[in-house]
Parts: C-alpha cells; structure tokens; sequence
C-alpha cells in the first residue's frame, strides 16, 4: 500500500542484490546464480540461491524467497518502509517526506533518529573535553580511530542529552524508547542515562546506531553501561564492531570474538579485522545463528578469570551443535588484546590466535591443572572430572582424539593403553546415555540442530499434476508466451492445490488485460497472497533443461495426469460405495457420478 510513495523500480534497479546480500551470506559463484548457506534457517549444505540477472533470492530448504527489499526486510528486521529507506540512502536516490510522511515514520524509525542526534551529540561534546582526549591518547586511539568509531562523550551533567533531544524536537517518550533518557521516578521530567561517559555507538549489520555502550571514566561503577533493549536493540543478536569486521570474517573463514568494545577496536585497527566484541552477554544460538552467516571458525578470546570466559565455555555447545569449530585463545595472565595490542606486540597476538585450543582441549587442560597428576588418587579425580567434559564433545571423533591424549593419566595405563582407553570410553558411554534418557524432548529438538523459530517447516508435497502446472507458469511466465491459448486447454480455476491456482489466476488476469506477461505486474498482482512465494520460486528456481519444454506436450501431460488421479479418485470412491460407507445423497456420491461422467470419455484417447 505505501509502497507507492517509493521510487521502487529505480531503488530495485540500482541496488546490487548480490552485493547487498554479500553483507550478510558467504556467497560463491556457481554457474548463473550465486550460493550460500541460508540466513533464515540453519543449514550445512547452502540451499539460499541469488540470481543476479533476475535480481531475486530463493532459499530451497526454507522456501523464503524474494526480491532486495523483502531481502533487507527480513535480514534486519525491518518494515517495508524502513527497508526502502535504507536502500534509497545506500544507492543515493533522494526520498522526499512530506510532514504527513515525516508523522507516520515507525517506531524504529524514531529511534534511529534519535540515535542519530545523540551520536552527533555525543561527538560535539568530546571535542570539547579535554580530560577525554587525554584519555583517549593515553589509550593510543588516534584521532581516525575516534572518527571511524565515532566515539563520543556523555557530559556529567544529568540533562544535557535530555536537552539537546527537546531543541532538536525528538520527544521525550521517543528518547525514551531509544533508551537515551529515563523519567524520574519521584518528580516530573527526564534524566540522561549516560553520564561522564566514554560512548561508543553500536551499529548493526545496515549500519544503523541501534544503541549506545558507555565506559566510565576513571572510577566508579558499573564500568560499562549499555543502552536497554529496544525495538532494534537485543543484545543476544548483536555482536559489537560486526559491521566493520563481517566482510573478513568472511574472506578469512575465521572471526575472533573479545570481551570489550576497547579490545574490538584494538584489534580491528591493529590488523585484526575480523574481530568483534560480545555486548557483555554469554554468547546465545542467536549469536551463533548471525556468526554463522559469515564463518564457522571462531576464536574466542576472553579473560582466563572472568564471567565471559566461563560463559564462554558453557557456550561450547550451542556453537559445536551448529557445526562450528570454536577455539579458546588464553591470554597470559593480567594481559587482554587491548593491552598488548596497544603495546604493539601484533605478531605475538597472531600466534595466540593460531595456537588457540579446541573447546574441549582447553577445559581438560583447566580441569588437569587442578589435581596433582603424580599419584594415581589425583589422577583419578582428574579423570573423573575430564570425563564429564567428554561426554559432552558431540563428535565422537573428536572425543576418541581426547580419549587417546587421556589414557596416559589413567591408573591402568601401565598394564595397557586399550585398557585405560576402553574404560574411558566406557564411562564416557554411560554418562551420555543417561544425559539422552534424561533429556527432556525439547533438548533433543535442540540437540538436533535448531529451536523452533529456525528449524525448517515441513515440506508439503505436492501431487505431480501441480508440479507439472506449476512447470508450466514457469515457462510461460519466463518464456512471455501466448497464455491465452494455455488458459483454454487449462481453465485456471482448476488448477490444483490453493498457490498454483491463485498464480494461474493471476498470469490469466495480466494476460487478458495486457497481452502479455510482465513480471512486474504479476508480482504486484501476486504481492501478499499465498501465490507469491510461489512466483518466486519458480522465477529463481526452474532450471534450464525444463525451460525449453514443449507446451503443448505439458499441457497433454497435465490433461492426462489429470484423468488418471480422477480416475483413481472415481475408483477409490467406488470402493466406498461398495462397502456401504458412502450412499447416494452423500456429497461424495455425487462426486463419484460426476467423476464417471467426466471420464468415461474423452481420457480413452
Ligand atoms: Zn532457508
């Protein structure tokens, strides 16, 4: 509906979808279309498609599918408006907003705003406070650095932002849900809710400021303070410094994951592009689902002592059921890659990271540490801890791997190493065995890859009249042929199933009033009916050997496969009347007597 109020074809146009979509899925060149791996549902095997001539994606395993806008839509979470405006800035198309428009802006919408003025806010003031430049140069952040960040400063005055906000007419109850102010809770009135405060923006993959991080200067508490989830900002999806580091990630099949927003930029200016920073959450499925659209290697590198690192490990799971190989890079000890970084050691900072351990081999390494292995009691004990870590290594080759390094701590290793192996192995068995009894079905669902928001729907099968009717709008839709002449054969209402009949009534009704077949025009005639995921598809997806079948032989199979279900069906009925389950009056009687009439003629051709 508003969708007229955009420049749609000329956005479309201009926008590269296969570079848009790059943002966000590895893709690799494979004959005429583009593959990768599916940002909406997990898979290991790439099933998503993008066709670059026809500027349209089409994923095979979840049936999601469209064109750069429903692309934008669904990747970030955003209404049709907020998608066009996003991709109008990107290829400089100019929108204008009338003050009608300007009032009908989302929700979201008023947040970015917000976000925006008091990043520029935020901005100004440091360029004021010397006591923060001092700061930041003792940090060795150098003023491109503050610039590309665009670090800022909350003053320490409680209503400064809260003031900017009313003269730049942002109202309060927006600053409000962009979490920027807080009402007070006594009185009337708002208050800033970052305070002498190093600020450092937090943009999404669309480069959007969805929220705000703010680091204290000097002491007091908390150290780190963050915006409060929003419309746009939930922290169990967002990964900090993920907008400068997603294109490395993928190009190098690696992302390294810190603590702090100090240690991303760190990093990423040292060299390490590919690296991002957790919003001070442990890391979710949802992180794991937004990593995977990039890489499926990461190296975790977090404080040995700190809540992140056992987070960190608790994490282990999520991220080796999604197919990952994760790995722990241990810090030396009071060291964090901000400090040594900014010490200039980049070569020994790259040496940790390929020496980084497996999960696994890291919390044996942790667990081992704790005992004195030069007697058989704290070899035991040892033993007895490191099996339950096994257990929980989905990979039996991996864990046979661990089995094989652990054998000589066994107390039996003396008289045999497949004796020690045997027994590991044994317990090992047993302890997962109780864990799958035990699981309720909810975590094997789990266990299974997914939860139920990106698990894949059930594909419906379809009979193959329909698959041969949808071949056939396949072909007369890419091949602009004369539907007239199908539709007399194959009347459109008797198109089978609800989808394929909805789109043979619609290349009928684009037809006749056009002569011939736009793609435009049956897209907007399709938009929002069951029918359109269904042009999609077959637009993307017919594949070359069946695009240059003859019609007229489709329509003869069609014709015939049709007869034959009708058939069946008629016989299947008859068998029912047979029986006395059906009589005459009964609807399904009057089917069978109309089936009889149909094809006692014409089919025996
Ligand atoms: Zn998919």
């Amino acid at each position: 509906m508003n969708s007229f109020r955009y420049p749609v074809e000329e956005i479309r146009e201009r926008c590269d979808l296969v570079e848009i979509i790059s943002a966000h899925v590895a893709l690799r060149k494979t004959g005429r279309t583009f593959k990768g791996l599916c940002p909406f549902h997990n898979e290991k095997t790439p099933s998503f498609h993008v066709d670059p001539e026809r500027q349209l994606w089409k994923c095979f395993g979840c049936g999601e599918g469209g064109d750069v806008f429903s692309f934008v839509q669904k990747i970030d979470s955003l209404t049709f408006s907020e998608a066009a405006e996003l991709l109008a800035r990107k290829v400089g198309i100019e929108i204008e907003h009338s003050e009608k428009i300007a009032k009908e802006l989302s929700e979201r919408d008023c947040i970015i705003r917000a976000n925006n003025i008091a990043c520029s806010f935020f901005r100004s003031m440091l360029a004021r406070s010397s006591k923060v430049k001092q700061y930041l140069a003792k940090r060795g952040l150098t003023d491109t650095t503050v610039d590309k960040y665009r670090l800022g400063y909350a003053p320490s005055e409680w209503d400064a932002l809260t003031n900017h906000l009313r003269q730049q007419r942002v109202s309060p109850a927006d600053a409000v849900k962009a979490g920027l102010i807080v009402p007070r809770e006594n009185s009337q009135g708002f208050y800033d809710r970052f305070r002498d405060r190093l600020i450092f923006p937090i943009l999404d993959t669309s480069e959007r400021i969805i929220a705000f991080g703010g680091r204290i200067i000097g002491e007091g508490e908390p150290k780190y303070l963050n915006s409060p989830e929003t419309a746009l900002f939930i922290k169990n999806k967002t990964l900090y410094g993920l907008n400068f580091a997603r294109r490395e990630a993928v190009s190098q099949d690696r992302l390294l994951v810190v603590e702090g927003y100090m240690d991303a930029i760190a990093a990423q200016e040292a060299g390490f592009a590919n690296t991002v920073a957790t919003m001070g959450t442990a890391l979710t499925e949802e992180h794991v689902n937004l990593i995977a659209r990039f890489t499926k290697n990461v190296v975790l590198s977090f404080d040995a002592d700190s809540a992140g690192m056992a987070a960190a490990l608790r994490s282990s799971p999520i991220f080796e059921r999604a197919g990952f190989i994760t790995r722990i890079l241990s810090m030396p000890k009071g060291e964090d890659p901000d400090s040594m970084l900014r010490g200039g050691d980049t070569s020994r900072f790259a040496s940790l990271i390929e020496g980084a351990q497996p999960i696994p081999d890291y919390r044996v390494g942790l667990a081992l540490a704790k005992y004195d292995l030069n007697n058989d009691e704290g070899k035991v004990s040892a033993l007895n801890e490191v099996i339950g870590i096994l257990a929980e290594v989905e990979s039996a080759v991996e864990r046979e791997r661990l089995i094989r390094y652990l054998a000589k701590y066994h107390p039996n290793f003396s008289t045999g190493t497949t004796l020690a192996e045997d027994h590991l192995r044994g317990e090992i068995n047993r302890i997962r065995i109780r864990a799958s009894r035990n699981a309720s079905p909810s975590a094997i669902g789990q266990q299974r890859g997914g939860s139920p928001q990106t698990s894949q729907k059930p594909r419906v099968k379809i009979s193959l009249v329909e698959r041969s009717e949808r071949l056939l709008l396949g072909i007369i839709i890419l091949r602009n042929l004369d539907a007239g002449k199908v539709f007399d054969a194959l009347p459109p209402k008797e198109f089978s199933g609800e989808s394929t009949r909805l789109l043979a009534e619609a290349v009928s009704r684009v037809y006749s009033e056009t002569g011939k077949i736009d793609q435009e025009a049956l897209r907007s005639e399709v938009a929002n009916t069951p029918a359109d995921r269904l042009l999609t598809g077959l637009l993307v997806g017919i594949d070359e050997s069946a695009f240059n079948y003859p019609v007229d032989e489709l329509i003869e199979v069609i014709l015939d496969h049709r007869k034959n279900e009708q058939r069946q069906r008629a016989r299947a009925l008859a068998q029912k009347i047979q029986e006395g389950s059906i009589k005459r009056g009964d609807p399904e009687y009057e089917e069978w007597a109309r089936l009889v009439r149909e094809t006692s003629g014409p089919w025996r051709r």
